[in-house]
């Protein structure tokens, strides 16, 4: 008797464990599931870039790619597996890859259904138009270690193929100032070749536009001009103005706020212009402009000014003043949300309603609207943007002129591929493409 009892209590215990277990883990997938839809409704589900493959029959649950993963929630365990859930904001660091102890992770580029545009290079970095090149996130492999390197390797190739009689105003021009466009500039430098750079926003590239707190993982890596930079966690501000300095200390020139348009031949050379006709022209061009494409421009007076911008930074530093937003999808709804906090919001679009926003970008602007928070103009065009005012053509034809300090456009933008293919440069498209894999 005494035994049995013994017995009961003993499988009593191990069944409550196992239960608790269980209940445990349903509980982990049921958030991951949560978070899994959440991420459907926002778009940020499906990998658009690189992203990790989990091999469903090999993972184990050991949970090694969640820890490392230094970004969140691309990866969760769901059902015993490791799943994707915002798999759109993995940078590809590649940590998951490493960590995993089974070798489950292999690093892809493109789903079976959705491809991505990836640029024909050869292994000179050089693409199917002769003398144009590309290196950088552009060319499928992200990350700024990754970045620099390909900057520096595409200027060695370009140096030992370059006729330096030609008579083009520069031997190169390089176009973006990411991680890959510094990196070449500075060994363009150090090879004594005559190079410019022509970025279209600030020096810096994708880097420039992080968050202020974001830290920033990376591996060491050698800058040329500079040696090795020894970092493994760092802050954008103190990368940004180690760049800055060895940029300016080299007397390398970088032009910003230079948005290359077309690139064209003319006698052999290349003839570089941006959309107001300026041109500069170089025996060479080096394509660093990353993915993330450009912003699309609205045309009208006054859209160079510099109270004009495309995108939000540090929104918190933005008070007490008079504020366009123009567009209706979901950048402008978010940052005029951001910004009526503490500023007189007007939004400018020019449909009549709203329309494939996320569900909760759609729940608040209409009730920012309601409080009277953010004063939305349907059916309405900017028709010229002056110093302290901006012109509105609204649904009656009449033209209204509000006060104005500053003004946000969220109009879309060009993808690179469409500039690359304007360009000449054939494009291909990849489907569940393994850039790296433990077989390699
Ligand atoms: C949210 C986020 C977090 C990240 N975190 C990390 C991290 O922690 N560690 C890490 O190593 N990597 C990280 N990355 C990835 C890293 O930022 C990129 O891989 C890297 O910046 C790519 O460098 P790049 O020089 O190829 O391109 P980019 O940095 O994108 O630079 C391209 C430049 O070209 C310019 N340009 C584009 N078109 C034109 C044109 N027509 N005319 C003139 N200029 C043009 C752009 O304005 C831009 O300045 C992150 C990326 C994102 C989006
Ligand atoms: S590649 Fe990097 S960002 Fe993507 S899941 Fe792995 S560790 Fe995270």
């Amino acid at each position: 008797m005494e035994e049995i009892l013994i017995y009961s209590v003993v499988g009593l215990l191990c069944f409550g464990i196992m239960y608790i277990y269980l209940r445990k883990l349903k509980n982990e997938s049921d958030v991951v599931t949560e978070k899994i839809v959440k991420a459907k409704e926002e778009g940020i589900h499906e990998p658009v870039s690189l992203y990790p493959y989990i091999n469903e029959d090999n993972c184990i649950k050991s949970g090694a790619c969640i820890t490392a993963c230094p970004e969140h929630d691309i990866l969760g365990i769901r059902n015993g597996r490791a799943t994707l859930i915002n798999a759109s904001r993995c940078i590809g660091h590649g940590a998951c890859f490493h960590a995993c102890p089974v070798e489950a992770i292999t690093l892809k580029i493109g789903t079976e259904k959705r491809g991505v545009d990836l640029p024909h290079v050869n292994q000179n970095f050089e693409t199917n138009v002769q003398g144009m090149f590309i290196a950088g996130e552009l060319g499928g492999m992200g990350l700024i270690k990754n970045s620099v390197e390909q900057g520096k390797q595409a200027i060695d190739n370009i140096n030992s193929a370059i006729d330096k009689s030609h008579n083009a105003q520069y031997d190169i021009i390089i176009i973006g100032a990411g991680p890959a466009g510094i990196s070449a500039s500075l060994q363009a430098k150090k090879n004594g070749l005559n190079a410019i750079v022509l970025e279209q926003d600030s020096l810096g590239g994708t880097v420039y536009n992080f968050p202020r707190a974001k830290i920033i993982m990376t591996s060491p890596m050698d800058l040329p001009c500079y040696g090795k930079i020894k970092l493994f966690q760092t802050s954008k501000s103190e990368l940004l103005s180690l760049w800055k300095e060895v940029i300016e200390k080299n007397n390398i020139v970088v032009r910003e706020h230079f948005k290359v348009d077309s690139i064209g031949k003319k006698d052999e050379q290349f003839v570089v212009s941006n959309s107001s006709g300026e041109t500069f022209s170089a025996n060479k061009v080096l394509l660093a402009i990353g993915r993330r494409g450009s912003p699309r421009k609205l045309g009208v007076e006054g859209e160079w000014m510099e109270k004009v911008a495309y995108k939000l930074l540090e929104p918190e530093l933005i008070s007490g003043k008079n504020i366009l937003v123009i567009g209706g999808g979901d950048s402008a709804i978010e940052s005029a949300l951001l910004l009526a906090e503490d500023n007189k919001v007007n939004l400018s679009y020019r449909s009549d309603k709203f329309n494939r926003l996320k569900p909760k970008n759609a729940e608040n602007i209409l009730q920012a609207i309601e409080k009277g928070k953010i004063i939305v103009l349907f059916e309405s065009n900017v028709t010229n943007i002056i110093l302290d005012k901006v012109e509105i053509r609204v649904k009656d034809g009449n033209t209204l002129s509000l006060d104005n300090d500053l003004v946000y456009i969220f109009a879309g933008g060009e993808l690179p591929t469409q500039f690359l293919e304007k360009s000449g440069i054939k494009i291909s498209k990849r489907f569940n493409y393994t850039l790296l894999s433990h077989k390699n």
